[in-house]
């Protein structure tokens, strides 16, 4: 494809998306389809010629698109929203055009800095600690590919802070033969991508029971530190949610924090990668009492600020832990101005960086901080509604406080009975849930994804949900 015919084709892709949008609502919201059903229906091999660009464009429509599950479906209520606007798909267009690699600050000036100073604004507009900016030189923000780099590489540093401890009081012992000492703690509504994390940094994990509302409290943590302590254990890290993945409960950080700091090795990281972005509301910012105790916090404008994936945002407290344990400097990638900028590739794992920045600093230009609150206000507000709604049903509880745009229910029935629910409504297409299990009972999860979603939004659903359970009920009792 050379200069002109992109310029044909692309303004074709533009319109190809904007009909994917305005026709979403006439599809069905998951595939319907079987594994493999696409291997039936592709050569076994890469095409040794040239193809059309209208083949393969024929074969989007004819093949890839009904093996599809609409995320951006307005009847889409599965897991949370992936994040997506017009801006930012925009910024990800031009960010693949420039195709820079900005892994220092010399492998493209502006991609580091404007990363610098799009974190240092949007930590500011969630009103973080002063510690966590990059303008006041000791801390700082990096955008990583998930939550899950997140809380992997701040695990990591913490890590390499433990070890560094432990080598002071016996040099002559290998770095590796630490590690059966270290643990770390989350709870039980932590997101598996800790249990990951630990997995991979070689580290014990201890698993808490979280209080009645699924947060984590302080004096759960502190008795499990003392246990350890007591059996010669280091622990060296906490993992705390804002949010959690399957009901959005709060850990308790201001019990948290002051247990942490008595012990000077403990690094609190704090992931709020759903319901952190709700901070730009300052109302919201109740639930997040205690941040000031936290070493780390991240997240994810790519779940609920209407930037594409992947764009997840980790702020750090003390930037040179973080760097100590990631940082390898081979001489192809130094530069002559290596101390007085920041190079990202030392903030994480992969070397190769996006200019993930853009889309993020045309989300926040455009929307201004007043449009994005109002964005999550309205979702918030949805959640509330559905939640009053279905507390009119007397068929249905609620499992969750709502505070954000996620709603728990189930029906006060047999577990049996809320999974045949809840695959009734999926296999339908209408609607598309999934479950959780909240302190041990089995939840359909309804989350508010949709950017423009309406009251008319939130009453289809309900009467889906109204409509299956009465099936699922009769079924049962006939
Ligand atoms: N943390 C929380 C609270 C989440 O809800 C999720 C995913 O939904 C993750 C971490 C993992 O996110 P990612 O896919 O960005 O790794």
């Amino acid at each position: 494809m050379n200069i002109d015919e992109f310029r044909v084709r692309g303004k074709e892709m533009i319109e190809y998306i904007c009909e994917y949008i305005r026709t979403l609502e006439g599809k069905r919201v998951t595939a319907n389809v079987d594994p493999g059903y696409l291997r039936h229906l592709m050569p076994n091999e890469a095409p040794f010629k040239p193809e059309s660009w209208d083949a393969i464009m024929r074969d989007v429509d004819g093949k890839i698109m009904p093996g599809i599950t609409h995320w951006q479906h307005p009847r889409f209520h599965a897991y949370f929203p992936s994040g997506n606007s017009f801006p930012s798909i925009l910024g990800d267009l031009l960010s693949d055009a420039i195709g820079c690699i900005g892994f220092s600050w010399a492998a493209s000036p502006a991609c580091t800095e404007l990363e610098t100073i799009v974190l240092d604004w949007y930590a500011k507009a969630i009103d973080l600690p002063a510690e966590f900016l990059s303008e006041q030189k000791s801390g700082g923000g990096v955008i990583q590919g998930s939550a899950s780099e997140c809380i992997l590489v701040t695990m990591l540093a913490a890590r390499s802070q433990a070890i560094k401890m432990l080598k002071e009081q016996e040099p002559n012992t290998e770095d590796s033969a630490f590690l059966p000492k270290l643990v770390a703690y989350c709870s039980t509504e932590s997101h598996s991508c800790v249990e990951k994390a630990a997995m991979i940094s070689l580290v014990k994990l201890r698993v808490l029971e979280p209080d009645d509302k699924a947060s984590l409290r302080g004096k759960r943590l502190e008795s499990a530190i003392r246990e350890d302590v007591a059996n010669g254990l280091v622990p060296f890290y906490v993992s705390t949610t804002l949010g959690t993945t399957g009901s959005c409960a709060f850990d308790n950080l201001v019990e948290i924090g002051p247990v942490c700091k008595l012990y000077p090795n403990i690094w609190l990281h704090v992931d709020g990668a759903y319901a952190g972005n709700a901070f730009i509301c300052p109302e919201m910012r109740p639930f997040m009492a205690g941040i000031e105790h936290a070493d780390s916090f991240n997240t994810n404008p790519n779940k609920w600020l209407l930037v594409n994936f992947d764009c997840s945002c980790l702020w750090v407290r003390n930037r040179m832990k973080l760097t100590s344990a990631l940082v390898v400097d081979p001489l192809y990638l130094q530069h002559a101005r290596s101390g007085e900028s920041i190079d990202y590739r030392h903030w994480g794992i992969p070397l190769s960086r996006r200019f993930r920045a853009l889309k993020l600093w045309f989300v926040m230009r455009s929307y201004g901080i007043s449009g994005l609150q109002k964005y999550i206000r309205n979702h918030i507000r949805l959640a509330k509604r559905f939640e009053a709604q279905m507390k009119k049903d007397r068929r249905f509880e609620i499992l969750n406080d709502v505070r954000v745009g996620l709603v728990c229910f189930r029906l006060k029935e047999s577990e049996e009975m809320n999974q045949e629910l809840l695959a009734n409504i999926n296999a339908s297409g209408r609607l598309h849930m999934i479950p959780a299990r909240v302190m041990g009972k089995y939840i359909l999860r309804f989350c508010i994804t949709k950017e423009d979603a309406t009251e008319e939004d939130i009453d289809y659903a309900l009467n889906v949900i109204e409509e299956h359970a009465t099936e699922v009920m009769l079924a049962h009792y006939e």
